[in-house]
């Protein structure tokens, strides 16, 4: 006999969760609604819908059918009561993160970040009067030790952008909870196939959901998932007052791709791992920074948080620097040289030129991103072809 109150497996809820038949038609599909404005049907009901007594669709920008949809399905994905689908992976963050921070209030944030995500916290909540100070959060007593009287947030990004350094997200969570502070995690890097921050204690999650969610390097969005009461007045207030919504068509892409996120992870999953192990027999590379890898600095701590997976990053060294970086690059037939990750195209870039170009070499350095540095988002391609295209590259040295 079938057990319908089983908890559903990781496929069943990419696939099921967040959608039902289409009331109108019965379209197994979810419509993209492209309306801005929905009927209220009578004066009496749009006025206890603006009351706060009806919930109902309104306007857009506030909540639309389509993004719902994908809303409640990254939900269930990231063990949350609640998600938001935001116009991008930066619009998520600013919005989660201006949720919890006033002016005069402290963040700690780890150092080793997506830089337009430090660049935020430094420069653009730096001119309100919002305070970071950037750790090795490698090590939780690093973060425990920033922490102030006028803290607020502990912002987190595990595995990190592109070093790939992970935090501990339960020790990091406890230890915040216990002082009062806000958690936030950027888990674009694992996606909720690899590892649920939420259950390890994490208050709230944010997304690139341009990366895996989407899957197909077409679409632009962003995510933040958490309790309900943290989504309600991140929705009514940075989200809806700065705008940064996710429009109904993305959401579709959004939908789509999500149906196949966990077949898509656990291919990038093995053949990043395949290649990681090769690369670290190459002679022309000098290190391997993969999670999966026993040589990782934090292997144990990710085969205890990263319980679905390592991921589809790989990053290495070449013995010969930023030369042998650029004959690389250039040889790679198959590989695109495109920034970006999560795409079933393998995306291969020199983050030193391109994504870490806004930061001084001095910065560059202290986050460990060296001159050298190649970062491979490996897709959905036959490994065997990628490892022939990244031997011929190699070769070239
Ligand atoms: N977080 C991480 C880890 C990223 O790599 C990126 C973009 O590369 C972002 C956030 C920002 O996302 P978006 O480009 O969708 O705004």
């Amino acid at each position: 006999m079938s057990d319908h109150n089983r908890s559903l497996g990781v496929h069943t809820t990419a696939i099921h969760a967040g959608e039902s038949p289409d009331p109108a038609t019965g379209a197994i599909v979810p419509p993209i609604y492209l309306a801005t404005t929905f009927h209220m049907g009578t004066a009496e009901n749009g006025a206890a819908i603006f009351a706060g007594e009806k919930d109902a669709y309104v306007y857009s920008r506030w909540s639309n059918p389509t993004v719902a949809a994908f809303e409640r399905k990254a939900a269930a994905l990231e063990h949350a009561e609640d998600a938001i689908a935001a116009s991008s992976g930066m619009a998520a963050i600013a919005s989660a993160v201006l949720t919890v921070v006033k002016a005069g209030d402290h963040i700690v944030s780890a150092n080793a970040i997506y830089p337009s995500t430090r660049h935020l916290m430094a420069t653009q909540l730096g001119s309100l009067g919002i305070d970071t100070t950037f750790v090795d959060a490698t090590d939780p007593a690093n973060v425990e030790r920033a922490i102030r009287p006028s803290t607020k947030l502990v912002y987190l990004e595990s595995p990190g952008n592109p070093l790939l350094a992970l935090s501990d997200l339960e020790a990091i969570g406890r230890m915040a909870r216990a002082g009062g502070l806000t958690t936030i995690c950027d888990n674009t890097f694992a996606s909720p196939v690899n590892q649920r921050p939420l259950d390890l204690g994490i208050d709230v999650v944010v997304h690139s959901a341009t990366k895996y969610f989407c899957g197909h390097g077409d679409a632009v969005g962003g995510l933040v998932a958490g309790r309900a009461s943290f989504i309600r007045e991140c929705r009514t207030e940075p989200l809806r007052y700065y705008g940064g919504i996710m429009a109904p068509f993305t959401a579709y892409l959004m939908l789509r791709g999500t149906t196949t996120l966990p077949l898509r992870v656990e291919r990038h999953n093995a053949s990043a791992m395949r290649i990681a192990q090769w690369l670290e027999g190459q002679p022309a590379v000098a290190r391997v920074l993969y999670p999966g890898l026993p040589s990782h600095p934090q292997h144990a701590l990710a085969k205890r948080q990263m319980t679905g997976g390592f991921g589809g990053m790989v990053c290495f060294e070449l013995t010969g620097g930023v030369g042998a970086g650029a004959r690389l690059l250039n040889a790679v037939r198959i590989c695109s040289l495109a920034t970006s990750l999560g795409d079933a195209r393998s995306l291969i870039s020199h983050p030193a030129s391109t994504t870490h170009s806004v930061l001084t070499r001095e910065a560059r350095l202290e986050q460990g991103v060296t001159d050298g540095l190649v970062r491979l988002s490996v897709g959905l391609e036959d490994v065997e072809d990628l490892i022939a295209d990244l031997e011929a590259g190699l070769n070239v040295q």
